[in-house]
Formats: structure tokens, C-alpha cells, sequence
């Protein structure tokens, strides 16, 4: 047993050091990534379940490191807010997005896109600031543009967190909590919040066809947008049951493989002249 436990240990060992190398190894290629145009964005429409009409976008970063290859967000993004380098990725993610939504705008092809902003990036002093010029130089109408926040952010400083979303507000732009419901928030103070939106978290979506705790949960959730005139849109919505549920139960909108996968903005604009009556 004990030779055993000690091989499992240096197995562990091994591991970590595996884990600790690749993390270091990302966040040195990261602080390149922008310089050496490594980084692209990924849009996913977003749908009315009602119409099946075409409302949106999600901007999603993508990262191709040519030793490293294709890099999920899910794996840099944190190792980028840990190191600080999310400041400068989340800038560039913030000007690259405002200005397609502005170039669609301009286009004849109006659409609203959501992105993502880190809880480091909102709380940096400049981003208002910042976000207020890009949209002005862009000469893009606020309300295209949506800040998906996730609960983390509401909790951690409520007053501060308070006075920017009002802020962000007067200037006109849609606000919407990223994975409700999988964080801690308190639902006593949701309603001070000038929030729009909520993205009901795909943990609940998964098997919400098919499991009536989940059906319990995500109808407490779209309730709970209905009291609070939210919106409530689903993501990860995979299957046409998981979209008809949500259809019956009152969802407004959806996102998801179902309806569209991330893809490049040249596919969107194609998506987009689509939708384009004559
Ligand atoms: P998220 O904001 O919750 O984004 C949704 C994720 O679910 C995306 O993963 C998307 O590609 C994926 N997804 C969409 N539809 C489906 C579906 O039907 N099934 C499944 N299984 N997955 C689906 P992605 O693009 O890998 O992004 C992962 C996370 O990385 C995002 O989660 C977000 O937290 C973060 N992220 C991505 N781009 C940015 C960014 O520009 N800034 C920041 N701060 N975070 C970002
Ligand atoms: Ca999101
Ligand atoms: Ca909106
Ligand atoms: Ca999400």
C-alpha cells in the first residue's frame, strides 16, 4: 500500500507540475497574443424563441497560438484575470466588438452584441470611461452594445458595483447577468440592480427536457424575470425538446448549438443578410 500511495503521490506531483508549466506557459505566449494579432472573435446569435427571429450576437474571444494551437477562454480567461493581462485582452476584446456592432450598424444590419466583461476589467477605473469613447468614435447608438456580468460582480462590492451600472446605464447600454443562478446571488437586492437581462446558467438547460428539478429551477428563474420585468434568455440550448420547453414555459430567448454555433463575423454577416427582409 504504501509503495502505491507513493507512486500515486509522485503521479500527483507530476501532475501539478504539468498544470503549473502549461499555465505558465499561457501566460507568458498571452502577453504576445494581441501584438502578433493571435486573437480573434467568434459571435453566436441569439433568437426569440416565440419568431425564431435573429436578435443578437454573444462576441466570444478565440485564441490560436501557433505552438500551443487553439486555446479555450475557458481555460485563459481566468489565468488572464489571475495575471492582470485580462485588462489589455479585455480592451481589445471591447474595441474589436464595438466596432463590428458599428459596422453592421452602419451596414443596414442593426444588431445587438453581448460581451463579455471580466470582473477585473469592471472594476478598472477606466472602463467606463473607455467604453464611453469607443462608442462615440464609432458613432454606434449604446444600446447595441450589451455587458454580460456575471453574479460574482454584484456581490463582491454592491455600492461600487451599484454606481457603475447606473452609470452604464445613462449611457444606454444593455445589461445582462452571465450564469444566473450557478453563483451566490442574493436575491434580496437583485432588484436594485438596473439589469435588463438574465442568462439562465446551462447547468439548468442541460436536461431541463428531462429533469423536473431542473423544469422547478429554470421556472423560478423566468418567474422570477417576469416579477422583475427582466428579460431571460437560455444558453447552451442544445435540443429541439430543451427549446420547446423553454418556448412553453415563457422564455423569451435562446442561444445554443440548436440555433447556431460561434462563428466568424464574414458567417454572421451572411446570417445577417439572411434575416434582412427585402
Ligand atoms: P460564457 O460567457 O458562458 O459563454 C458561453 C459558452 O458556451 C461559450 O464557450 C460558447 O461557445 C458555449 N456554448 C454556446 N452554445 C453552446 C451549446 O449549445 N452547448 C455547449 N455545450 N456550449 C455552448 P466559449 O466560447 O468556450 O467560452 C467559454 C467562456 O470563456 C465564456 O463562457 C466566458 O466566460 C469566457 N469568455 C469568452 N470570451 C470572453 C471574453 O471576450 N471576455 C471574457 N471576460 N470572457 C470570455
Ligand atoms: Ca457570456
Ligand atoms: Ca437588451
Ligand atoms: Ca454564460
Amino acid at each position: 500500500a504504501g509503495y502505491k500511495g507513493q507512486d500515486s503521490l509522485q503521479f500527483f506531483s507530476n501532475e501539478l507540475r504539468d498544470k503549473r508549466k502549461r499555465r505558465w506557459a499561457i501566460q507568458q505566449a498571452l502577453g504576445q497574443a494581441i501584438r502578433d494579432n493571435q486573437l480573434s472573435i467568434h459571435y453566436q446569435p441569439q433568437f426569440e424563441l416565440q419568431t425564431g427571429k435573429m436578435v443578437g450576437a454573444e462576441a466570444l474571444l478565440r485564441w490560436h497560438q501557433p505552438d500551443i494551437g487553439q486555446v479555450s477562454p475557458a481555460e485563459f480567461i481566468p489565468i488572464a484575470e489571475q495575471s492582470g493581462l485580462i485588462i489589455d485582452v479585455g480592451r481589445w476584446v471591447l474595441k474589436t466588438a464595438v466596432h463590428q456592432a458599428a459596422f453592421w450598424y452602419h451596414h443596414g444590419f442593426p444588431t445587438q452584441i453581448a460581451i463579455n466583461i471580466s470582473p477585473r476589467q469592471f472594476e478598472h477605473p477606466d472602463f467606463i470611461s473607455e467604453l464611453e469613447r469607443l462608442l462615440t468614435e464609432a458613432e454606434l447608438p449604446a444600446s447595441f452594445i450589451e455587458l454580460e456580468i456575471t453574479e460574482g460582480v454584484l456581490m463582491k462590492d454592491a455600492q461600487g458595483c451599484l454606481a457603475a451600472l447606473h452609470e452604464l446605464k445613462r449611457i444606454g447600454v444593455s445589461l445582462a447577468i452571465d450564469d444566473f443562478g450557478q453563483g451566490y446571488s442574493s436575491l434580496s437586492y437583485l432588484h436594485r440592480f438596473p439589469i435588463d437581462k438574465l442568462k439562465i446558467d446551462r447547468s439548468f438547460i442541460n436536461d431541463v427536457h428531462q429533469s423536473e428539478m431542473d423544469q422547478v429551477l429554470a421556472r423560478i428563474i423566468i418567474e422570477l424575470g417576469r416579477q422583475l420585468e427582466l428579460q431571460i434568455i437560455a444558453e447552451g440550448v442544445e435540443l429541439e425538446q430543451q427549446a420547446q420547453w423553454l418556448t412553453d414555459n415563457g422564455c423569451h430567448l435562446a442561444q445554443g448549438y440548436l440555433m447556431g454555433k460561434p462563428m466568424n463575423s464574414g458567417d454572421l454577416h451572411g446570417l445577417l443578410l439572411n434575416q434582412k427582409p427585402q
